[in-house]
């Protein structure tokens, strides 16, 4: 079992795709075992995209990750780390894969709707960023 961090963006939550994005997951057999909607300051946006804050979109994708509220869960199954990564498709909606939730929704590759953690040590790291051991259900 794993667990992965699942946010929808502020351009998801403010198009109404939240019962679309957690339709997907849950069809696909990821549980979730925390939710909740936060809107994020600059500062939690920006220590959450640490590792690209060097990168030229960076001032963009903080402002944007800022620009309203998100929903952020936590979902748990084999694999789910990759297996949500394939189920959101590539960064770039327009190379993601037919059926993924970026393809099928994003509209930009900055508002690309959802993000999920790349590998174990990033889920650890962004799960903690936003979740007490509290908030978790087991
Ligand atoms: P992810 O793991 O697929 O979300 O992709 P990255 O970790 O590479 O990038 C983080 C987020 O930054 C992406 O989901 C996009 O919202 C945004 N992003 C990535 N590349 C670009 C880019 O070239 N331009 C802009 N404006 N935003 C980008």
């Amino acid at each position: 079992m794993e667990r992965t961090l699942s946010i929808i963006k502020p351009d998801g939550v403010q198009r109404g795709l939240i019962g679309e994005v957690i339709q997907h997951l849950e069809k696909n057999g990821l549980k979730i075992i925390a939710a909740k909607m936060i809107h994020m300051t600059g500062r939690e946006a920006e220590g959450f995209y640490d590792v690209h804050r060097e990168k030229p979109f960076f001032s963009s994708l903080t402002a944007f990750m800022t620009s309203g509220p998100c929903v952020v869960m936590v979902l748990e199954g084999e694999n789910a780390i990759s297996r949500y990564r394939d189920l959101m498709g590539a960064t770039n909606y327009k190379e993601a894969a037919e059926g993924t939730i970026r393809r099928e929704f994003a509209t930009d590759i900055e508002k690309n709707v959802v993000h999920g953690s790349d590998a174990l040590e990033t889920a650890v790291f962004e799960i903690g960023y936003f979740f007490s051991q509290l908030e978790i259900v087991l």
